[in-house]
C-alpha cells in the first residue's frame, strides 16, 4: 500500500464523518505544488552521482508552509506527499500559523561524506531556493537530516536571498537556531505519553516502555521518560534491539551509543530482532522511526495497551482497525510528534523578531500547546465518540477547511 493511501484514509473517514462533500476532500487533499528535481553532485572520488528531489507544498490556506526534509533510501514522490498532508493537519492540530509541505532525497545519507552532504544540500537548494522561503515555505530537519543540514540550507539559500534565517527551522544553537529545538519531539512525545496514561487513571511510574528507534526522536523521548520514572525495558536503531524486563539502565546505554554511535552491543540488554521489540510485553509502544511498522500482520501480536505514534505514519490503516477492535489506544503522529514542528515556529518567531528565548520559556510554551491540543482531541474524541486517531484529523481538517472557505479560492 502507497503511504499516501494510507493518510488520505485516514482523512476521509475524518471528512465523511464532518460531511464534507466530496469536492471539498479533493480540494483539501490535492497538494499545491509537487516539485522533483535532479540533483547532481560530485562524489569525493571524482565520479558523478544523480539523485532525485521532491518539494511538495500540499496546502497553505493557514500561512506559509511547513515540513521536514528527509535523506532516506525509501524517499518518493508518495511518501513526500503523504508526509506533506500530514504536516498541514499536524499544524493545524496543535495550531500553529502554518501550512504543509515535506521534502526529500532518496539517498542513504549515512554512506556521504560530510562534504558530499554537504554539496547535495547546497545543489538541492540551488534547485528549489525559489519555491522556499519564510513567508512561503520552511523546511526542518527530518530523518537523515540535522542542525548542520539546515546551517547549509539557510547560508545557501541567504547567498541568493540576503539575509534570511527565518527561511529554515531546526538550525544549530550557534546560527540562530532555538534551544529546545532539538529536543522538542521527544520532550512533545514523552508529554503526552503521560498525559494519556493520567486519563487512563495510570500513572507513568514504573510503566513498561518500548520504543523503537534511538534517533532524535526516540532518544529524547526515552530520556524524558526515564526521568519522570518509567521503565525503558526496550528500544532499537536501524542495526538492532535491546531488551532487559528489569528496566534497561538509560544512563549507561546513552554513553554507549555515544562512544559507538549505535545501541546494539550494549551489555546490560539481551540482543533482539526489531519485530520482537514490537510484540514485547510493554504497558506503552512508541515507534520512534520510520513508517509503516505495524502491519496488519503483526498487529495481533502486539501487546501494548497503548501505542504513541512518536514516527510520522507507522500504523498501516488495517492494523489501525485492527488494533483499535483490540481496545489498544492509539496516540496519532499528527498529534504525538507536533512538538518538533512546535518549537520550529518558536524557533521562526525569534528569527523574525531578533530576539532569543530562554529555553524555561521554550519548553513552557511547547508544554502549552501540546496540552492544549491533547485535551481538545481528547474532548472531541468523546464527545463524537471517536478515537483519538478521529478525533485528531477532525481538529485539523476542520481549521483547514474553515480556513479555506473563508478565504475563498
Ligand atoms: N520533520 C518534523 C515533522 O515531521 C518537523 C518539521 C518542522 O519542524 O517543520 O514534524
Amino acid at each position: 500500500m502507497h503511504a499516501s493511501e494510507s493518510t488520505d484514509r485516514y482523512f476521509r473517514e475524518a471528512a465523511n464523518i464532518m460531511g464534507l462533500s466530496s469536492n471539498m476532500q479533493t480540494l483539501l487533499l490535492t497538494p499545491e505544488r509537487e516539485v522533483k528535481v535532479q540533483v547532481a553532485m560530485e562524489m569525493d572520488n571524482g565520479e558523478i552521482a544523480t539523485h532525485i528531489g521532491y518539494r511538495i507544498q500540499h496546502n497553505k490556506s493557514r500561512g506559509p508552509m511547513k515540513g521536514g526534509l528527509r535523506y532516506h533510501p525509501e524517499v518518493d514522490q508518495d511518501e513526500v506527499l503523504s508526509l506533506a498532508t500530514l504536516m498541514t493537519w499536524k499544524t493545524a492540530i496543535v495550531d500553529i500559523p502554518y501550512g504543509g509541505a515535506k521534502g526529500g532525497i532518496q539517498i542513504d545519507a549515512r554512506k556521504l561524506s560530510i562534504s558530499e552532504l554537504e554539496r547535495l544540500t547546497r545543489k538541492f537548494i540551488d534547485e528549489i531556493h525559489d519555491m522556499i522561503g519564510p513567508d512561503k515555505d520552511i523546511p526542518a530537519p527530518d530523518m537523515g537530516t540535522n542542525a548542520q543540514v539546515m546551517a547549509w540550507i539557510m547560508n545557501q539559500y541567504q547567498k541568493y536571498h540576503g539575509f534570511s534565517p527565518a527561511c529554515v527551522t531546526g538550525k544549530p544553537v550557534e546560527l540562530h537556531g532555538a534551544d529546545g529545538r532539538e529536543e522538542a519531539t521527544g520532550r512533545g512525545v514523552g508529554l503526552l505519553t503521560i498525559a494519556l496514561l493520567e486519563k487512563m487513571k495510570e500513572g507513568i511510574e514504573g510503566s513498561r516502555i518500548a520504543i523503537q528507534g534511538f534517533g532524535n526522536v526516540g532518544r529524547y523521548a526515552v530520556q524524558f521518560l526515564h526521568e519522570r520514572g518509567a521503565k525503558i525495558i526496550s528500544t532499537s536503531d536501524a542495526y538492532g534491539g535491546l531488551l532487559n524486563e528489569d528496566g534497561i539502565d538509560i544512563h549507561a546505554l546513552c554513553n554507549h551509543v555515544e562512544k559507538t554511535g549505535k545501541v546494539v552491543e550494549f551489555n546490560g540488554a539481551d540482543a533482539i530482532a526489531n519485530n520482537e521489540l514490537l510484540t514485547c510485553n510493554c504497558d506503552v509502544l512508541i515507534p520512534a522511526a520510520i513508517g509503516g511498522v505495524l502491519t496488519p500482520e503483526i498487529a495481533p501480536d502486539i501487546r501494548a495497551k497503548y501505542i504513541i505514534e512518536a514516527a510520522n505514519n507507522p500504523t498501516h490503516p488495517e492494523a489501525d482497525q485492527l488494533l483499535n477492535s483490540r481496545g489498544i489506544v492509539i496516540l496519532p503522529d499528527v498529534l504525538a510528534n507536533a512538538g518538533g514542528v512546535t518549537v520550529s515556529y518558536f524557533e521562526w518567531v525569534q528569527n523574525r523578531q531578533h530576539f532569543r528565548w530562554e529555553l524555561e520559556r521554550v519548553r513552557q510554551e511547547l508544554d502549552s500547546i501540546m496540552t492544549k491540543a491533547f485535551d481538545k482531541t481528547w474532548d472531541l474524541a468523546t464527545e463524537k465518540k471517536v478515537n483519538l486517531r478521529l478525533a485528531a484529523y477532525l481538529l485539523g481538517i476542520g481549521r483547514v477547511g474553515r480556513a479555506t472557505v473563508m478565504g475563498g479560492i
